[in-house]
């Protein structure tokens, strides 16, 4: 077995290697134009990110990357450095000297300048690549993150945290693993809490140096991390092994969910999940109903494609369309809004409370307002109160208003804690009806349930009946599997009375959709058509006969580009040469949609630049990859322009902007797609259910 493709991402620490009066500061970096004026000013200080840090944690880690490169090969893992000024960077990236950190900065102050540096964008494509990764982090840089991130089952993340961060991970689809570091563990491996994660890492390398094959092991089950640098590890597993508590909770990271693995070409109408042979829940006659989440998804209506230019002067938000004002009606019955996204900064916040949300949103259909669980998944206690939230729905102008509830997922789905959080949620749905009837509220009051198996969410959904609720929402389930839903929501269907609506967060799966109806869903809402868009290769276009393609990589040699940036410091090619190939497929794709170029010469300048896109391996280009992506690439971009589904959808956005929908390429052209993609699946939708409408009848 090959050895996992191992990365590591560590903090950056305040020491470094010199430290000029000038150094860049936080509002150097708020500015591309300054930071190159800067950083010329600094030329002289330049070197590689991997080489600059000299803070212990750091120190120790390079000492273990570099044993583990000298006994299995250089390209045996990479590094890549979270840095507050300049964003994840690979080590071999150029950086000049700074003084920024994540530590000390408020949570909010995290949140705001991790998102403008696009922390999360950047581990997620980052993580794309590789199968075993260890994360070095502080909690602010932890929290920089804004995780749950996108992750697969098929991958594994070991966390380096401290006590506190640890409980508060959020459940994720990867194998996950979290080594808790405080005092006690610092006294217990006899070394300072600073360099802690670093010198850990280290001793983790020396055994795998000695006994590569624990590369494996430890991606298969990561608990063994901790036996490893014990030095336990010849220890019979079956005494280390840790069952994993995640598996008695049905959100289980470890269970791939097979309806959103999409295969190109399958059609999903022989896959439907089958119906039970139980009565239709009481309330099927509510129909079913799809809200999308709303988090800024909007587009320029006058971005230039040609010369790749934003409107000059607009008001990134106010200038900007949204979906359902490009479409004629709107790919959605309602739109799910969350707090925290409306907090996202004071100015929106501000924006928002002075127009209310439907006109922020530009929207007049139903609005849902949440809380955002996963945003406070880790705090004890949600950070609300009850006529807070009451106020703020009612203040904004929400048709539907969701009580305060606590998830029940990952590490905190574990007896003890999940007890807590059940009798939190509940208690705050109680008290949110309450003072909703006692009140001036005119929005409709939504109850949430939540559970750890179908007894629990049954019950809750009971009780949340007896309370007064006519419209109730299960929480927690996103990441579980359909089948693990309809166990839930059998013990859920015989409480359900005809005037009951039924919401599932967070969930969108058309073959699950005629089972979930049968047994009382009534609305359901997701982003995943949307991110799709943008997140992972091979299903990033969607049609409505269910056949989904590849986009295009053109990523801009001029851009901000993490991938561009590496390439050119690899001395992959100069960036003239990128430059020209990468114009070179950008007019050879138009001139094939134009009927000017054939298939395989257009096709050929696709994948002269697109093999070069290849991430390089220790600062060096590997043929054998770029071969590997050359020919993968090559037969699903085939399929993409063989069938030219762009040319087929009667959509106003592939109307209008034609095959630039199918390029991956920035904001303009990835949630463009984005917006068709959902378009496809609430078609499909609508399709499949006055189809089972027809069945009832
Ligand atoms: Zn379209």
């Amino acid at each position: 077995m090959p050895n996992p493709r191992v990365l590591v991402i560590t903090s950056c620490t305040g020491e470094k290697r010199c430290k000029p009066e000038n150094q860049l500061r936080l509002d150097d970096f708020r500015d591309p134009s300054r930071l190159r004026d800067r950083q010329s000013e600094l030329a002289e200080y330049a070197c590689q990110a991997g080489e600059i840090y000299t803070g212990m944690q750091h120190l120790r880690l390079m000492e273990g990357v570099q044993a583990l490169r000298e006994a299995l090969g250089v390209d045996a893992l990479e590094v890549e450095i979270l840095s507050a000024g300049y964003g994840l960077i690979p080590e071999h990236q150029k950086i000049v000297p700074y003084e920024v950190t994540f530590n000390g900065m408020k949570s909010q102050e995290v949140d705001e300048w991790a998102q403008h540096l696009g922390v999360q964008d950047a581990v997620e494509q980052r993580l794309e690549s590789a199968d075993l990764v260890f994360f070095l982090l502080g909690d602010n840089y932890l929290r920089s993150l804004q995780l749950p991130i996108q992750t697969r089952p098929d991958q594994t993340l070991v966390f380096l945290a401290s006590g506190g961060s640890a409980k508060k991970l959020p459940d994720l689809a990867a194998k996950t693993f979290v080594l808790p570091l405080s005092n006690q563990e610092a006294k217990r491996y006899r070394y300072g809490l600073v360099g802690l994660k670093g010198f850990l890492f280290k001793q983790f390398a020396e055994a795998v140096v000695v006994k590569p094959e624990l590369l494996n092991q430890v991606k298969t089950n990561p608990e063994i991390f901790q036996q490893i640098i014990d030095g336990e590890v010849d220890q019979p597993s079956e005494q280390l092994a840790l069952t994993s508590l995640l598996d008695q909770v049905p959100t289980t990271p470890k269970a791939s969910n097979t309806s959103q693995k999409t295969t190109t070409g399958r059609s999903s109408k022989d896959e439907f999940l089958p119906i039970p042979d139980v009565p239709p829940a009481a309330n099927i006659h509510l129909g079913m109903q799809y809200y999308i989440p709303e988090w800024d998804d909007h587009v320029d209506p006058n971005y230039d494609f040609l010369n790749d230019r934003l409107t000059p002067g607009r008001d990134p938000h106010h200038d900007e369309v949204y979906a359902h004002q490009i479409y004629d009606a709107p790919n959605y019955d309602g739109i799910l809004v969350s707090k925290v996204v409306v907090d996202s900064s004071k100015k929106k916040r501000a924006r928002v409370e002075a127009v209310g949300i439907h006109d922020f949103i530009r929207y007049q259909g139903p609005v849902m307002g949440d809380c955002g669980a996963f945003g406070y998944v880790k705090e004890e206690e949600p950070p609300y109160n009850t006529v807070e939230i009451l106020d703020y729905y009612q203040n904004l102008g929400f048709d539907y208003g969701v009580s305060i509830d606590h998830l029940i997922v990952g590490p905190f789905a574990v007896p003890g804690i999940r007890e807590k959080r059940y009798e939190l949620t509940m208690k705050n749905a109680q008290e949110f009806f309450e003072k909703h009837q006692a009140g001036d509220y005119t929005f409709t009051p939504i109850g949430v349930a939540q559970g750890w198996n179908p007894e629990t969410y049954a019950e809750s959904v009971k009780e949340n009946i007896r309370v007064g609720y006519d419209y109730i929402a299960l929480g927690g389930l996103a990441r579980a599997q359909s089948r693990e839903i309809v166990e839930i929501m059998q013990e859920v269907r015989p409480h359900l009375t005809p005037n009951i609506r039924l919401h599932l967060f967070g969930v969108a799966r058309i073959n699950a959709i005629p089972v979930f109806r049968h047994l009382g869903i009534t609305s359901f809402d997701s982003a995943s058509p949307l991110r799709r868009a943008w997140l992972g290769s091979g299903a990033n276009y969607h049609t409505v006969s269910s056949k989904m393609y590849t986009a295009v990589r053109i990523p801009p040699v001029d851009g901000h580009g993490v991938r561009v940036k590496r390439l050119i410091e690899a001395g992959v090619a100069e960036r003239d040469t990128l430059k020209g190939l990468e114009q070179k497929a950008l007019k050879a794709l138009r001139a094939f949609d134009q009927g000017e170029l054939g298939l395989e010469e257009a096709l050929e300048s696709l994948l002269a630049y697109d093999e070069l896109l290849e991430l390089p391996k220790d600062g060096k280009a590997d043929p054998v990859e770029q071969a590997k992506r050359r020919v993968k690439h090559e037969r699903m971009y085939r399929d993409l322009l063989r069938d030219r589904p762009w040319q087929q959808c009667n959509c106003v956005i592939c109307q209008e902007v034609g095959v630039e929908v199918v390029i991956f390429r920035g904001n303009d052209r990835n949630r463009r797609r984005g917006f068709h993609n959902t378009r496809a699946f609430y078609l499909r939708f609508q399709e499949l259910l006055a189809k089972l409408k027809e069945e009832d009848t």
